[in-house]
Order: structure tokens, then sequence, then C-alpha cells
């Protein structure tokens, strides 16, 4: 099977911006295991900024572009040196792939990106993936990691999307507020209903909240990838998830229900 993780920020790092040790080190050991089991991992990475911010001892996530780009700049070799010293420890090779929508809307960029990533999976190296946050500008970035997420699921084809969040799903209503609000396992159709669900917000440091975990569910679900969202504060979900089970809320793809 080949799946495609994002992990969001509020996941990556504590609300300092630096590194959630614990977390990164579970994470990363289950997805070694899930690659040693024989599965095509490929791994959407945000926390470029946050850790920037975390490292470069910022008070706060900068408000303007040139502030954000630098700390992503710090924070994104900070990020791969964290990943390739801890996949290293289990014999894992990882590869630093980063994109802007300028890449993916671009059809001989795009099938560059595909083929790179093909080759990667050949090789059994681990794709990391992230938006070029130094030089996409607003009218070029993709904007947030969910939907970069989906559109990476679509152009790899792969079998499934997670997206590994602060929270364990889609909800009926907004979790914070409404104590009595009920988790939804499977979504079968993105209706006005479900995207009314979105609500606004996502954390201190990340860019994402709902609005646009369904966007990416749109996205994926049109391509033909099933899109999981669940909570990453477990990784080993995860295995659940290869084994097929019910975790957070599963969007179905079109073609598939
Ligand atoms: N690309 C951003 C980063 O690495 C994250 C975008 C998002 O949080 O969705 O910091």
């Amino acid at each position: 099977m080949r799946i495609v993780i994002k992990v969001g920020t509020s996941t990556l790092a504590h609300a300092t911006g630096r590194l959630n040790i614990r977390l990164v080190e579970e994470l990363i050991k289950v997805l070694s295991d899930l690659k040693n089991a024989g599965q095509e991992v490929i791994l959407v990475s945000s926390g470029a900024i946050g850790m920037g911010v975390g490292k470069l001892m910022l008070p706060k996530r900068p408000e303007d572009m040139p502030g954000r780009q630098a700390a992503a700049a710090v924070g994104q070799c900070e990020l791969m040196y964290v990943y390739d010293r801890q996949f290293m420890e289990y014999n894992h090779t990882v590869a630093q792939i980063l994109l802007t929508a300028e890449d993916l809307d671009d059809d001989r960029r795009r099938l560059n990106f595909e083929n790179t990533v093909f080759r990667l999976l050949e090789l059994k190296a681990l794709p990391i993936i992230n938006e070029n946050d130094t030089i996409a500008t607003e009218e070029i970035a993709v904007g947030d990691n969910d939907t970069l997420a989906a559109l990476v699921a679509s152009a790899v084809e792969a079998d499934l999307l997670v997206l590994l969040s602060d929270i364990d799903g889609l909800f009926t209503a907004d979790p914070h507020k409404c104590p009595d609000a009920k988790l939804i396992p499977v979504v079968e159709a993105i209706t006005p209903e479900i995207e009314a669900l979105g609500g606004g917000k996502g954390s201190a440091l990340g860019t994402g909240g709902m609005v646009t975990k369904i966007r990416a569910a749109r996205i994926a679900t049109e391509a033909g990838v099933e899109m999981i969202i669940t909570n990453g504060s477990k990784p080993q979900v995860l295995y659940d998830i290869a084994e097929g089970k019910s975790v957070g809320t599963r969007f179905l793809a079109e073609g598939r229900k």
C-alpha cells in the first residue's frame, strides 16, 4: 500500500515551537516499521516555520512574509536534521522535496516531481515533502500542508492519505465548544453540510484547521484517494490504519464507495 502521511506543526512541536521529542521519536519508529513491513510511505511534514520560531527564540510566529520565510529556512534544516538522524537509527534513508503550487500546476515540473518520488520509492528511500516556504510568496504558495498533502497524494496515486492532527477526526459540532459533539467515523460524500462543519481556526504555530482538511478531503477523494483524519498524539494508530481498522474519520474515495 502507498500511504501519504501528513503531520502538522501542532503534532511535531510543543506550543513553545520546540520539538516534541517523545512524539517525533514514536512517529519515526512507527513509520520505519511500516516501511520494514513493505508499505510505501511518503511523509508530508510541516514544522519548518514553527521550529524556526523555536530555534531563533522568537516570541511568536512572525506576521510578515520575510520573517516567516527566514524562520522556515532555519526550521527546515532543523526538521530534516532530526528526521535524518532518527530514521538512520532504523536504517532508513530520507529525501527532502520542497514544492510550491507552481511546481504542481506545471505539467513538466509535476512529472519531474512524480518521477523523483517513484524512483525514491524504488530505492526504498522515504520522501519527506514540505512547501518551499522560503520562496513561496502568497500568490504561488499552496498555503497549507493539508492541501499540499492531498495534491501530493493525488499526484503519486496513493492508496491512502492520513492527516495526523491534534483532533480525533471530524465531529458533528466543534468538540471544544459542544461536549456532546460526536465523531463522524465515515464520510461518504463531501456535501455542503460536511463543508459547514469546517469551522475556523488552526493552532498558534501551524496553518491548518478543519477547513483545510475538508478541502484536502475533496481533492484527495475526487482523485480516488481515500483520506483519514486522526489524532497524531499516538502514532501507533498508523498500525491500525494499515490493518484497515476504523480510526478517526475516513473519507471514502469517489468510485470506491
Ligand atoms: N509549510 C509550513 C511549515 O512547514 C506549514 C504549513 C501548514 O502548517 O500547513 O511550517
